[in-house]
């Protein structure tokens, strides 16, 4: 288990008026899973993905990253524990504009101390994985929407997580080039055996994945697939 999340709440006061909105939510996941989820706006999915990458803390509950339960840690240690482990996608790209997309998949790597030549074959062999090397030497803005995203998936494996969160990942996206992530994130998840948590209110989107949860009522169900 790469990932485990028991009894998880959240709420939050706004104007005076308690709301809950994770209501002691269980969610876990193994290498190589890729898991969507889906629910309307609103329904939590960024509080709870937050909470899975250790960047929001729920009222109560216990969650287990890699064998470290994180509640457990110091603020040093879950800072760690997240770098190392965790990688990132969000709605909009984030790419830094006057870095090549080269230099953008080597930025966290050198945050690792990872050295140079070992960071530049590493970003190479991302962008050879995925078609995207004859953008190595382009800034960003000079790139497609659908390219951008892409590169920023790329940058959240650049240190190996063993699991990426994205939320909300073709949110920009025109339908072609949704599709185009989405088989990418695929492709990669079965490659490098990563674990993937999609959140989206695109349940198109969400289909791409082997497992469907959605958020109802602040616990998380099994949704079927129509096939
Ligand atoms: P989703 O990602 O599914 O659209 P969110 O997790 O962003 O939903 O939000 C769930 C609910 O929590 C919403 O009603 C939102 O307004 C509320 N919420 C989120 N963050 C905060 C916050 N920091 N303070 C108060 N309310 C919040
Ligand atoms: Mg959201």
């Amino acid at each position: 288990m790469i990932l485990k999340a028991e009894k998880i709440k959240k709420s939050y006061s706004t104007s005076g008026e308690l709301l809950q909105i994770l209501k002691g939510l269980d969610f876990q996941i193994s290498k190589g899973e890729m898991i969507s989820i889906t629910g309307p706006s609103g329904c939590g999915k960024s509080t709870l993905l937050n909470i899975l990458g250790t960047l929001d803390s729920p009222d109560s509950g216990s969650l287990e990253i890699c064998g470290k339960k994180v509640f457990s840690l110091d603020d040093n240690s879950i800072s760690k524990l997240r770098m190392e482990k965790i990688g990132f996608v969000f709605q909009f790209h984030h790419l830094l504009p006057e870095f090549t997309v080269l230099e953008n998949l080597m930025i966290p790597q050198r945050l690792m101390k990872v050295n140079e030549k070992k960071a530049k074959d590493r970003s190479l062999e991302l962008l050879d994985k995925v078609g995207l090397s004859f953008r190595a030497n382009h800034r960003p803005a000079t790139i497609s929407g659908g390219e951008r995203q892409r590169v920023a998936v790329l940058r959240a494996l650049a240190n190996s997580p063993s699991i990426v969160l994205a939320d909300e990942p073709t949110g920009n996206l025109d339908l072609e080039s949704a599709s185009h992530l989405m088989d990418m994130i695929a492709s990669l998840a079965d490659t490098f055996d990563k674990a993937f948590v999609i959140a989206t209110h695109n349940p198109s989107v969400a289909m791409i994945c082997k497992k469907n949860l959605e958020i109802s009522n602040g616990l998380l169900k099994n949704i079927s697939k129509v096939s």
